[in-house]
C-alpha cells in the first residue's frame, strides 16, 4: 500500500487515463453487489492498514459543508459564537446551498491534527465513503482516489480483482 499522499498523487495522475477506461469497465459489469462488496472490503481493509494522522490530505484538500447541528457542536468546542464563527470560517456555500468551509488546508488542522475532533463535521468522519454503489459514484471514487492512501489502494485492487489488468495488456 502507497502510503504518502504526494505518492498517490503522482501515481494517480498517471493513471488518469487508465482510470477513466475503469469506469467504463464498471459500467458495463452486471454484477454490482460483487462489485460493491468488494469494494467495501479492499476500503476497509486499507482504512486498517492507514494511519491517517500521517497523512491529513483530505483535511488539505477540501470543502466541507456543515449543518446546523454541526455548527453548534463546532461552536461549542471552539467556545465562540455562531456569528464570530460564520464570519470567520464560513465563507462560501456547497452545491445545495448550505454555508461550507472553503479554507485549504482547513482552518483547524495543525500539523496533521484535528484540533476540533470530537467536534469534527459529519464530512470528516465519513470520508473517504468506502460504501454505495461504485459504479454509480466513480467519478467521485476516482477524484477521491487522486489524494487519498484508501480510496487509491481500494481502487487499485479493485481492478485486480475484477480482471480489468487481463484487458489492458
Ligand atoms: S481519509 Fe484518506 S486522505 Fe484523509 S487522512 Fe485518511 S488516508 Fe489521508
Ligand atoms: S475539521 Fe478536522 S478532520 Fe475536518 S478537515 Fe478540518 S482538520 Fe480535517
Amino acid at each position: 500500500m502507497i502510503r504518502d499522499p504526494d505518492e498517490v498523487a503522482r501515481r494517480a495522475k498517471d493513471l488518469t487515463e487508465e482510470n477513466w477506461r475503469f469506469r467504463s469497465y464498471l459500467q458495463m459489469l452486471r454484477h454490482r453487489g460483487r462489485v460493491n462488496s468488494l469494494a467495501r472490503r479492499f476500503g476497509e481493509e486499507a482504512a486498517a492498514r492507514m494511519d491517517c494522522t500521517a497523512c491529513a490530505a483530505c483535511c488539505r484538500d477540501n470543502c466541507i459543508p456543515l449543518s446546523h447541528e454541526e455548527i453548534e457542536r463546532l461552536v461549542t468546542a471552539l467556545g465562540m459564537s455562531v456569528q464570530e464563527f460564520t464570519r470567520r470560517y464560513l465563507t462560501t456555500t456547497d452545491i445545495d446551498g448550505l454555508p461550507a468551509i472553503d479554507a485549504v488546508p482547513c482552518p483547524f488542522l495543525e500539523g496533521n491534527r484535528c484540533t476540533v475532533y470530537e467536534a469534527r463535521p459529519d464530512a470528516c468522519r465519513g470520508y473517504p465513503y468506502i460504501g454505495g454503489d461504485v459504479p454509480s459514484r466513480t467519478v467521485d471514487i476516482l477524484e477521491r482516489a487522486g489524494t487519498c492512501p484508501i480510496m487509491f489502494d481500494m481502487l487499485e485492487r479493485l481492478k485486480d480483482a475484477l480482471g480489468f489488468r487481463g484487458l489492458n495488456r
